[in-house]
């Protein structure tokens, strides 16, 4: 097995970076670093130019809006997007699984009508499947979908959805369409227009910034027939498919790599004692372990990018990369902050602060990644069943 990329995904690489730097914004502080209004505005930007040179949906069918690129290019896109903090912003989901799973599910008029304008990076997506009661437990879900013929009357509450505030132009909803079985079946995902009378979005005060996670309440919605994907009540195996594309598409490794260079170059030109911070044993000892970690990281990410080459569907091992990507990108950040010492806790505000406070913000974003997408121990619990072959727990 080579993972080595060839010359071209490399000069692809470097086309990316030159793209990155010329589009520089002092005020971009990272995907969950900045409120929704001053982000907002940027990753269009970005996702629109992205979007012109062919970039923005690599992988995607050329009849969709895609450039039909290979897989190991979107790795190298994934990457790139990553290190630089995806500035891509909350359209990243579209590319990630919102439009994969259209792609899969979807009718020729839903493809026709929502894959192209997410290929131009027009629109963005909110992910509508948590709620109060159902989290983990995402099939206890009760936000209630009632059949009426040609439309769905939608009643209910999800909460901790990403970037509906933005402003969310569609939802990507999931809704219970029949409570007389196992909790798993009688759930549907349904397409919705944020814009339908009664949907009411509350941006939530996070430590990730405000509105970074919002509540969404839907009361008496109307949601026409034809935004229903897939069958009605089995919109299981389509959220399992989707969770799966969502934990593969964030390549958290590249972002935890990123951070690890920060931290080296600042152990480099950091002088104690007349020597240089980077040539304290403990420093490097710190850094070097997370440096084998992230190595490993991001093995599990390619061997993940050559399954899906192969057709193989990697359930399993897209929740290994998440547990690994995930842990990683606090622990590089924790390791940041213990080598910086009392000035790692500097907020950017502060003139002295190293780096401009962007370890201890890291550190502070990163904590949602085990949460997010599924918890760390839901993870193991997939890897469990689907890796190990234990039984479903109960
Ligand atoms: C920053 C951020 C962004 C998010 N964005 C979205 C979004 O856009 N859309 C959306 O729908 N949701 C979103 N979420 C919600 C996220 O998917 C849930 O928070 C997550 O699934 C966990 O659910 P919970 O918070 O209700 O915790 P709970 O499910 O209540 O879990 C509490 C604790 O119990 C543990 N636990 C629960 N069940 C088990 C089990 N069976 N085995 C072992 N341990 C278990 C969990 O690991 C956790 O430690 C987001 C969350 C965060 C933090």
């Amino acid at each position: 097995m080579d993972f080595t990329f060839t010359g071209e995904q490399e000069q692809f690489r470097q086309e990316l970076r030159d793209f990155l730097a010329e589009h520089e914004n002092p005020e971009w502080r990272g995907l969950f670093g900045s409120n929704s209004e001053e982000i907002i505005p940027f990753t269009r930007e970005i996702c629109q130019a992205l979007a012109k040179r062919g970039w923005l949906t690599l992988s995607w069918p050329a009849e969709y809006g895609g450039s039909d690129g290979d897989l190991w290019s979107q790795m190298v896109l994934r990457e790139e997007m990553w290190a630089a903090g995806e500035p891509r912003g909350p359209q990243y989901m579209n590319l990630n699984y919102i439009g994969p799973m259209i792609m899969k599910f979807g009718t020729e008029e839903q493809k026709q009508r929502f894959l192209p304008p997410m290929a131009r990076g027009e629109v963005i997506w909110t992910q509508g499947f948590s709620e109060p009661g159902a989290g983990s437990d995402l099939a206890s879900l009760t936000t209630r979908a009632e059949d009426r013929g040609d439309h769905f009357v939608v009643n209910g509450q999800k909460i901790w959805n990403s970037y509906a505030s933005s402003p969310a132009d569609w939802c990507m909803l999931l809704a219970r369409t029949d409570s007389s079985g196992p909790k798993q079946a009688g759930i549907s995902v349904l397409l919705v227009d944020m814009t339908t009378p009664g949907v009411v979005v509350r941006p939530i005060r996070s430590m990730a910034g405000m509105g970074e996670i919002n509540e969404i309440f839907f009361e008496d919605v109307i949601v026409p027939r034809d935004s229903l994907l897939g069958s009605q009540d089995d919109g299981w195996p389509l959220i399992n498919y989707g969770l799966s594309f969502e934990r593969t598409g964030i390549a958290m490794h590249s972002r935890a790599a990123r951070t690890i260079d920060r931290v080296i170059q600042h152990a480099r030109s950091t002088v104690l004692d007349g020597r240089p911070l980077s040539d304290d044993p403990a420093v490097r000892a710190r850094l070097a372990d997370v440096y084998c970690r992230y190595r490993a990281a991001r093995l599990i990410s390619y061997r993940i990018t050559s399954m899906v080459e192969a057709g193989e569907d990697p359930v399993a091992e897209a929740s290994m990369a998440w547990i690994h990507g995930a842990q990683l990108t606090q622990d590089a950040a924790a390791a940041g902050l213990d080598v910086l010492a009392a000035a790692g806790q500097l907020l950017e505000e502060e003139e002295e602060a190293p780096m401009n406070g962007a370890i201890e913000r890291e550190w502070v974003e990163m904590l949602a990644m085990t949460i997010a997408g599924g918890t760390s121990d839901i993870q193991r619990a997939i890897v469990s069943q689907r890796g190990l072959g234990l039984p479903r727990a109960r």
